[in-house]
């Protein structure tokens, strides 16, 4: 099975976000069950030294965006075995940032034209082009409109990626003639038209052989209003072919038995070695070196839909609880105003590091007890999956991906890998922190809900399996 996997970014060569670390895991996974998956990026970078004289030219040609002809230049180059492909274009990649230009409907119209005709110039024929968030949402139409006739194009299958459903590309009508050397008609019958103007998401939604979000629980709420972004009407009309995979965690980085950033690596047969890890950061931050103090933690970016609002409304009666919170993220100013004034007000409880550091938070990942989350929405979320991972047991509000990797802990059955509640209530929030910080005094209890937070399956390995079945079953239409 030969898989082109397309997107506008790709770790390790450019990244603004969690597509660009999908772009290079889900493919690498996908190698290892045997399918023949490969990258294509625009190349919106200067190639690192190590690895320039590795790029190979593969070919140069023109392509139609309305009335221009442009360049584009296609190259290839392996990196830990996954072969990507590069789109080049100096006039319209070679900028500062990736996305926010003026001409984005220009710059991605072509982008997406260009990937279908490297197809003839490539010596991998793909049997599914999967393609990512609404940069490269016209690749179905134009495969539909311009290259069905040809031999190498005609059997060719799209399975289409949603990661983020709020950036949708809209652009007014004249860009199907202008750019995308396409007549009215899906205007008029509304395949294209989104609100007197022609979307790039809602293209891709409507056109793709199957559409798939990150995660099952975000796959079910994106068909209602509050989640759907204006969308939600046509993603029901489509709900048999929206499926919600969530995303794994890149174990290699991700791995507390060998992280170089944190004191003491563990395992969950070490987890003396853990609380090695939160004395360590106790001192670090200035608190009371004490390990029954329990430790709950934020990594985040301090933006609304985190559910920092809930905090805010239960922050005074959470601090009458023995608990000490340690809050690392960067956002919205009133938000990092109000972490500094509960540092302020509860010195011996409180931290608030406002800044971007990775090592701080693998290492409050390794020493804190709980990870809180109590997200409005949250399409996969990471962090959950991170402090998993660690062993440190997640307290999440029951959305998106959150809902899909926390299962709460049950006292009568023993069973669960975190806490959870599920309205956006902060007193429920605060009910489920309680139940956290009651079972953290049951040392013998606590420790094996830690074994089984560390043994949820986070990996790639089944995602990328449930990847393939979706592309059998387009395949086999
Ligand atoms: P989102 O993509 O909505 O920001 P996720 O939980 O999916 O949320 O991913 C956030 C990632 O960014 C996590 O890996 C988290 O550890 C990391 N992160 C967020 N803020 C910071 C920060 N201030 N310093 C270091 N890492 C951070």
């Amino acid at each position: 099975m030969n898989v082109l996997f397309v997107a506008s970014e790709a770790v390790p060569f450019s990244k603004t976000g969690g597509l660009a670390d999908v772009a290079f895991a889900l493919p690498k996974a996908l190698r290892k069950e045997n399918v023949d998956a490969r990258v294509m990026i625009s190349k919106t970078f200067d190639l690192p030294d190590y690895i320039r004289d590795k790029e190979r030219h593969l070919s140069h040609f023109y392509v139609d965006v309305g009335w221009r002809r442009q360049y584009v230049g296609l190259s290839e180059i392996e990196y830990e075995g996954l072969p990507y492909y590069f789109i080049d274009n100096e006039y319209y990649f070679k900028r500062d940032g990736l996305y926010g230009h003026f001409d984005d409907g220009e710059k991605f119209s072509y982008f997406c034209r260009s990937v279908l005709e490297s197809i003839r110039h490539m010596d991998f024929k793909p049997d599914i082009i999967h393609f990512n968030d609404w940069h490269t949402g016209m690749i179905p139409v134009l495969l539909n409109e311009h290259y069905r006739h040809d031999e190498d194009y005609r059997d060719i299958k799209t399975v289409y990626t949603i990661h983020n459903l709020k950036y949708q590309g809209v652009f007014g009508p004249e860009i199907l003639n202008d750019l995308l050397n396409i007549g009215p008609d899906h205007y008029y019958s509304g395949g294209m038209e989104f609100h007197g103007g022609v979307s790039f998401m809602k293209s891709g939604i409507n056109f793709a052989d199957a559409i798939t979000t990150v995660s099952e629980t975000y796959a079910q709420e994106i068909q209602y209003p509050f989640f759907g972004e204006r969308l939600d009407g046509l993603l029901r009309h489509r709900e048999n072919d929206l499926y919600g995979i969530t995303n794994g965690l890149d174990h290699d980085i991700y791995d507390p038995r060998k992280d170089p950033h944190i004191v003491k690596k563990y395992d969950s047969r070490s987890l003396k070695k853990k609380r090695e890890n939160k004395t360590h950061l106790q001192d670090r931050m200035g608190l009371p070196v004490n390990e029954d103090i329990p430790m709950m933690a934020m990594v985040t970016r301090l933006a609304n839909m985190k559910g920092l609002d809930l905090i805010e409304h239960v922050m005074d009666d959470m601090m009458k609880l023995d608990l000490q919170f340690v809050v690392l993220g960067t956002g919205e100013a009133h938000y990092e105003n109000m972490m500094r004034y509960y540092q302020h007000k509860y010195p011996d409880k409180v931290r608030a590091e406002i800044q971007f550091n990775a090592a701080l938070a693998h290492q409050i990942y390794a020493g804190a007890d709980m990870f809180l989350m109590p997200s409005l929405f949250e399409p996969c979320g990471l962090g959950q999956q991170i402090a998993l991972r660690y062993g440190t047991l997640p307290i999440v509000r029951e959305t998106g991906g959150l809902k899909d990797t926390v299962t709460p802990y049950n006292a009568y059955t023993d069973e669960g890998n975190g806490f959870s509640f599920a309205n956006y209530n902060a007193h429920e929030m605060l009910g489920a922190i309680e139940q956290a910080t009651a079972l953290f005094r049951d040392r013998r209890k606590w420790n094996r809900v830690v074994q089984r937070a560390m043994k949820s399956d986070t990996s790639w390995k089944n995602s990328a399996r449930q990847y393939i079945d979706i592309y059998q079953t387009v395949m086999n239409r």
